[in-house]
């Protein structure tokens, strides 16, 4: 079944290398074959030395919640039957300049809302997960103890 759900374009070349490790349940950076520099979101060529050399390094897949909001209507028809939910902006933890918006749930599978917003602080320890939509492997962030 087709969702309604905003998904990624999975034939765009520059993020590709991305979705294909989330299918695997991997999650990697696009690294700068030259320099190595990490950039995220995924783009076909390096800021820093201006290389079109691409690695897809492995993450841990663990990270820190850096920021979070939470949805509420207005929103559009498909994700506003799921509000109030939040959206949180993880840094990875082998490179905090590095980070990743998705959803903070209990499991992998979960409700986007079922996370109660009350209980989400900055700086909490998170890893990913993956969750399947379509032909979609959407990362998400579930707590860790740590
Ligand atoms: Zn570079």
């Amino acid at each position: 079944m087709e969702t309604a759900w905003l998904l990624p374009d999975l034939a765009d070349e520059t993020a590709a290398g991305f979705w294909a490790a989330c299918a695997e349940g991997r999650l990697v950076v696009q690294t700068c074959g030259d320099c190595g520099a990490r950039r995220m979101p995924p783009r076909p060529m390096c800021p820093h030395c201006r290389s079109t050399a691409v690695v897809w390094e492995e993450s841990s897949g663990r990270g820190r919640i850096w920021s979070f909001i939470v949805a509420h209507p207005p929103l559009l028809p498909a994700f506003a039957a799921e509000a109030p939910y939040n959206a949180v902006i993880v840094e990875l933890e082998e490179d905090p300049a590095i980070r990743l918006v998705g959803n903070l749930v209990a499991t992998a599978d979960g409700a986007i809302g079922e996370v109660d917003p009350a209980t989400i602080t900055i700086g909490e320890p998170v890893e990913v997960v993956f969750h399947r939509i379509d032909d979609v492997s959407l990362p998400r962030w579930t707590r860790r103890a740590d």
